[in-house]
C-alpha cells in the first residue's frame, strides 16, 4: 500500500534518511523505533509530503505523490497522521473537529458528516464529550479526538508519531487501547512509538531505525528477543 524505494533525503549537510526501502502491505501495523535524532518523525513526513525528498520514490496506493495543488490535498486525506500535539482546532467543539474536514476536503454532507463524527467519536470512547473546547478536555481525550478526526477522512494509511509521548501516564493506554482496536480492525497503520508493550502486542513488523538507516526489521518476537545489530541491541538494553 506504501512503497518506498531508495529514498533519500537532506537536511542541509546532514543526510537524515540514507536510501529507505520500505514496503507497507495493506493491513499491516509496522511500529517504528530507533533512538533520537535516527530521522523516525522525518519518514512519517515524507509520506505525507510534509517533507520533500530529495531521490527516490514514494507511492501510497500505487500513486506517486504530487509535488503541490489538488492532488496533494486527495493524497493527504489518505494518509491520516496524528502527532505527538493533538493540533486540535481549539476554538471548535470535538464535533466540528471531527466534521471540519469531510465537509470541507471531502466534499460530504453536513448531516452525513455529523452521523459519522458521532460513530467515530463514540468508537474513541468521548461521544460525551462532543460538545466540548479540546481545552476542557484531559490531554488522553484530546488525542483520541486527533484520531477520530484523522478516521473521518477515510484514510487508506494512518500514521502515528510519538502519539503518546506528550500524555501523563494514566492516559498513554487509553489511547494505546483505541490504536490496538483500530489495528484489530484492520487499518494500515505506521507507529512511532516507545510504548514497546504497544508494539509486542499490536505491531506486525518492527522496523529499527538509527543514523537515517533502516538497520534491523522482523516480527516484534524476533526483535525483541533476539535482535541482531550491536546497535539494536545496545538501542533495546537501554530502554527495556
Ligand atoms: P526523536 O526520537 O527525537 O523524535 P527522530 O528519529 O524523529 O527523533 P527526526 O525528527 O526525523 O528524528 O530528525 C532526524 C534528524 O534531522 C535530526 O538530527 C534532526 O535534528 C534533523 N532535523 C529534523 N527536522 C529538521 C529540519 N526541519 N531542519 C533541519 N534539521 C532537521
Ligand atoms: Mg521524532
Amino acid at each position: 500500500l506504501v512503497v518506498l524505494e531508495n529514498v533519500n533525503k537532506h537536511f542541509g549537510d546532514l543526510h537524515v534518511l540514507k536510501d529507505i526501502n520500505l514496503t507497507i502491505h495493506t493491513g499491516e501495523v509496522v511500529v517504528v523505533i530507533g533512538p533520537s535524532g535516527s530521522g523516525k518523525s522525518t519518514l512519517c513526513r515524507t509520506i505525507n509530503r510534509l517533507e520533500t525528498i530529495d531521490s527516490g520514490t514514494i507511492t501510497v496506493d500505487g500513486k506517486q505523490l504530487p509535488e503541490e495543488g489538488k492532488a496533494l490535498a486527495a493524497l493527504r486525506s489518505d494518509v491520516g497522521m496524528v502527532f505527538q500535539s493533538f493540533n486540535l482546532f481549539a476554538h471548535k467543539s470535538v464535533h466540528d473537529n471531527v466534521t471540519l474536514g469531510p465537509i470541507k476536503v471531502r466534499k460530504i454532507d453536513k448531516d452525513k458528516a455529523a452521523a459519522r463524527a458521532t460513530e467515530l467519536l463514540e468508537r474513541v470512547g468521548i461521544a460525551s464529550q462532543a460538545d466540548k473546547l479540546p481545552a476542557h478536555l484531559s490531554g488522553g481525550q484530546q488525542q483520541r479526538v486527533a484520531i477520530a478526526r484523522s478516521l473521518a477522512m477515510d484514510p487508506k494509511v494512518m500514521l502515528f508519531d510519538e502519539p503518546t509521548s506528550a500524555l501523563d501516564p494514566e492516559m498513554i493506554n487509553e489511547v494505546l487501547d483505541v490504536m490496538t482496536a483500530l489495528a484489530k480492525d484492520g487499518m494500515t497503520m505506521v507507529v512511532v512509538t516507545h510504548e514497546m508493550g504497544f508494539a509486542r502486542r499490536a505491531a506486525d513488523r518492527v522496523v529499527f531505525m538509527a543514523d537515517g538507516q533502516i538497520v534491523e526489521e522482523n516480527t516484534p518476537d524476533e526483535f525483541f528477543s533476539n535482535p541482531q545489530s550491536a546497535r539494536a541491541q545496545d538501542f533495546l538494553s537501554k530502554i527495556l
